[in-house]
């Protein structure tokens, strides 16, 4: 038999050059993924799919995400001179149609959850073609797998005057890893977030937020910085429980949480349930005065708004809230960044102490002239 040498030797150059290529690519991509923070999950399906663009030379790709009842385009890119586009495709309509190919691809993919390749009419169809006036002659669609469900889709387009204008094994492969590495980071991602969250809420919790505060301590014992420390709590809040029953009082806790969270919306400021129908916030950089203005919106939000359960109930929530302020005198005499929050804390508990003792529904700054109550278990 007749073997062609040279043929066979060109063709395997290709193959590894383009396997060198491919894992040089991942290899990037886990660095990018040593370094992100797991906070930051929209970096990570960004860098993904432009990751999978590049590993494939790809000319354009996308993600698919469900949004509300249908499947949308969420991310848009062209890759073009070995170079990313970064273009906002936001004004277009990026929907993925009912009832075409495109979308019976799609269907496919999210059914047997493995990439699924089309070179047929199917590309004509794709939106993401049509968005950046491309006419496709391949399509791969990679689902991204979270925990069992498939959370992510993303779509790669090849045109035709494309060098390797079909995917290959090689790059059905490297997808593969790409995705696999993605959605272990996803899952992670999803076991933090739900670790350091309040389920009812979706605040942070108490354990986070005293993390969280480890460094904010640190920062004002070096800088020299302020911050202000706001303990909230609903005012007679067994009584809604006690007429309405439980679940409206869940009910209750979430609405009072969600004026909290539109009116502290400073990036810096860190909001968390304390526990029960208590509520804490830290402003850095902020005296007690500023915190008193914010804390003052929450309270007129909660004295003109009602909490209403159903159509023909609604009940008032008012806040008693403390406030204070970390002093030069705290910091000086504070052993290290836990006692120098337990101070604070003391300080501001303190405080709520005596708006509930004053009538409640209202505000108090500490001051000096109040007695220290006892300390509670933080
Ligand atoms: P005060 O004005 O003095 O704060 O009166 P209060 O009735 O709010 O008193 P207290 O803070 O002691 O009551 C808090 C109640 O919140 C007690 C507890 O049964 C209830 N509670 C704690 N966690 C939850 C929860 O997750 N859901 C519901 N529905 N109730 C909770
Ligand atoms: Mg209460």
């Amino acid at each position: 038999m007749y073997v062609d040498g040279e043929k066979i030797r060109h063709k395997y150059k290709t193959l590894f050059k383009n396997i060198d290529r491919s894992v040089k690519i991942i290899n990037e991509f886990s660095e990018f993924l040593k370094l992100l923070d797991l906070r930051e999950v929209n970096i990570l399906k960004i860098m993904m799919v432009r990751f999978m663009i590049e590993t494939t030379n790809s000319d354009a790709g996308g993600l698919i995400e469900s949004v509300e009842d249908s499947y949308e385009f969420t991310e848009i890119f062209q890759y073009k001179g070995n170079r990313i586009i970064d273009k906002d495709f936001s004004s277009l309509v990026r929907r993925i149609q009912p009832n075409t190919l495109e979308s019976k691809l799609l269907d496919i993919t999210l059914k047997r959850k493995i990439p699924t390749i089309s070179f047929d009419q199917t590309t004509k169809d794709s939106s993401l073609g049509k968005i950046l006036k491309i006419i496709p002659c391949c399509i791969i669609q990679v689902p991204v797998i979270v925990e069992d469900n498939v959370e992510y889709v993303v779509e790669l387009i090849k045109k035709e005057d494309n060098k390797n204008s079909i995917f290959s094994e090689g790059d059905i492969n490297s997808l593969s890893i790409i995705s696999n590495i993605a959605s272990a980071i996803f899952t992670n991602a999803q076991l933090f977030k739900s670790a350091i969250h309040d389920r009812l809420t979706e605040l942070y919790n108490i354990h986070y937020f005293k993390n969280l505060m480890v460094d904010e301590m640190k920062k004002v014992i070096k800088f020299k910085t302020k911050l202000s420390l706001a303990v909230m709590d609903i005012d007679h809040f067994k009584n809604i429980n006690d007429t309405y029953g439980h679940s409206v009082g869940d009910e209750a806790i979430k609405f009072f949480a969600n004026v909290i969270r539109q009116e502290i919306k400073r990036n810096s400021d860190i909001v968390a349930r304390y526990g029960g129908d208590e509520f804490i916030a830290a402003f850095p950089s902020t005296d007690s005065q500023s915190a008193y203005s914010v804390c003052t919106k929450v309270k007129d939000r909660l004295n003109s708004e009602f909490f209403q359960p159903d159509e023909r109930t609604k009940i008032k929530l008012t806040p008693s809230i403390g406030i204070a302020e970390i002093t030069e005198e705290d910091i000086e005499s504070a052993q290290n960044e836990n006692d120098l929050f337990r101070k604070i804390f003391i300080k501001a508990d303190t405080a709520l102490y005596n708006s509930k003792k004053t009538g409640r529904n209202r505000i108090t700054i500490y001051s000096n002239e109040m007695p220290i109550i006892q300390e509670r278990e933080l």
